[in-house]
């Protein structure tokens, strides 16, 4: 069912919030331990906001549009009060004094929070392995990752656990995670969400997006959270169109490009390729046309983006000194030594990698060479981009050169990881909305993720698109069966 049904039945009083959200706590203690999608469960604050909403209804106020939906967060948004740890040692005891932007317009809205999931330490990896807290599992296959680094809201979305959760996309950490978990992932235009709350990892890429169920879903949830903020500078005054109203709209005579250097590439899965191709045969028999477009830099993504995220992140990540807040060592004798000390002790090794690709690419002598010239290039990529946009309206490539991998498969060797997010990274260095949507399955029954980029601003678009396919795919009604039934 999607939210828009349950709202229904909730405003008609065919169920309470509570049961729905005491429904939601069952499944998250009884099933969680195998998949670990949460670090914290919020189960008596979901219950007290439950009420309130079900005492609001029977005294017949009007209800806001998510008002009794159980939604599940990111740990690197911060909620007032909660424990937010980014994954993190460093984090791990920190209890924010404020709410994120996002957070608050969806509690506004009456969702009501079951748990904050896990992540990536700071949100730096494709696989949720990174996490100081353990790794979570694939609800598909519970050997295989559900991706990164937003696994945990991903597969919290895929097991059930809630109607929909929100997560961060720097470089892929929707799109990639939806892939794998088989739910639909949208990362918003660089700048359409505010970022304000959200735990920094490389801030000119950030954005802050839903993993949901179906493509009419990810348009509510992009609808509460969207829209300009006083308190983040690079989010866009501009209006937040009604991102519903055109979801059912007919694709007919749409060009859908689809970007030959992605088809292309030597580590595409075959299954993932075909399933893709298939994808796009079905928009053109709902009247698309489907172009061959080509992006020639698209392939330098990657090494461009692994050098401006670790730039960030290295200055965003500096103010983890030991001093203001988060894990302190008590081991050190001087200032110089307790920070040395807090941040070797405090961080974990992915996370120190990038620090020092970071500071090493900015510093005196090699930020010409280094990260100047991924600044050219990332102007080179948009180019492209735009480029594409002047043939075409909506841009289509896999999610992921491959269906979930084996939990350990990459973890020893960093560039193989980096690979995972080859085909989402581009639309983050251009700022562009793109989201990923359940087309298919491959032999072992993983879900294949088909990945819709838009321009600027075009979310409506783009999730006209996705719906558009969605209901002639009829994909998403499959979910995870075998240690999944209470
Ligand atoms: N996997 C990419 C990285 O490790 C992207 C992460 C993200 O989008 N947060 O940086």
């Amino acid at each position: 069912m999607t939210i828009a049904e349950w709202r229904h039945k909730l405003r008609r009083g065919e169920v309470s919030s509570k049961e729905l959200v005491q429904e939601k706590i069952k499944r998250i203690r009884a099933l969680d331990p195998k998949v670990h999608s949460f670090l914290t469960i919020a189960d008596d604050l979901a219950l007290r906001q439950a009420e309130k909403i079900d005492q609001a209804r029977s005294s017949g106020e009007d209800l806001p549009l998510l008002a009794g939906i159980p939604l599940a967060i990111k740990d690197n948004l911060c909620t007032k009060g909660i424990k937010t740890t980014c994954s993190s040692r460093i984090l791990e005891n920190f209890v924010p004094p404020y709410e994120s932007t996002v957070t608050s317009r969806l509690w506004k809205s009456g969702a009501v929070l079951v748990g904050k999931t896990n992540l990536d330490e700071f949100a730096m990896g494709s696989s949720t392995e990174t996490s100081a807290f353990g790794r979570t599992s694939n609800p598909w296959d519970l050997s295989k990752v559900p991706g990164g680094s937003s696994g945990g809201s991903a597969a919290a979305v895929a097991a059930g656990f809630c109607f929909g959760a929100l997560g961060s996309d720097t470089g892929g950490s929707i799109r990639q995670p939806a892939s794998f978990c088989g739910v639909v992932g949208l990362k918003p235009t660089y700048g359409r969400v505010s970022r304000w709350g959200l735990i920094a990892f490389a801030s000119s890429l950030d954005q802050v997006g839903p993993f949901t169920n179906t493509v009419s879903d990810s348009a509510e949830l992009l609808q509460v959270i969207a829209g300009q903020d006083p308190n983040d500078s690079t989010c866009i005054n501009t209006p937040v169109p009604n991102y519903s109203e055109n979801i059912n709209k007919s694709i007919k005579g749409l060009k859908i490009g689809l970007i030959s250097e992605c088809f292309e590439q030597e580590g595409l899965s075959k299954v993932v390729k075909n399933t893709v191709l298939k994808a796009a045969l079905q928009l053109e028999n709902l009247g698309a046309e489907i172009i061959d477009i080509k992006c020639p830099r698209f392939n330098d993504g990657i090494a461009t983006y692994y050098i401006i995220a670790p730039s960030e992140a290295s200055a965003n990540l500096a103010r983890y000194d030991g001093v203001k807040y988060g894990y302190r060592s008590v081991s050190a004798e001087t200032l110089a030594e307790m920070t040395a000390l807090s941040r070797e002790q405090g961080f974990g090794s992915e996370v120190k990698r990038r620090i020092l690709i970071g500071t090493y690419a900015l510093s005196a002598g090699y930020v010409d060479a280094y990260y100047k010239k991924a600044q050219q290039v990332r102007t080179l990529i948009r180019r492209d981009f735009e480029n594409a946009f002047r043939q075409v309206d909506i841009l289509l490539t896999p999610t992921s050169p491959t269906t979930a991998f084996d939990a350990g498969k990459h973890s020893s060797n960093p560039i193989e990881m980096y690979l995972a997010d080859l085909l989402t990274i581009p639309a983050n260095l251009a700022g562009l909305p793109a989201i990923s949507l359940p087309c298919g399955f491959d032999k072992g029954g993983l879900p294949i993720g088909l990945q819709l980029i838009a321009n600027v601003f075009e979310e409506s678009r783009l999730l006209q698109v996705a719906n558009q396919y969605e209901k002639a795919a009829d994909v998403f009604k499959d979910s995870p069966k075998n240690d999944f039934v209470l």
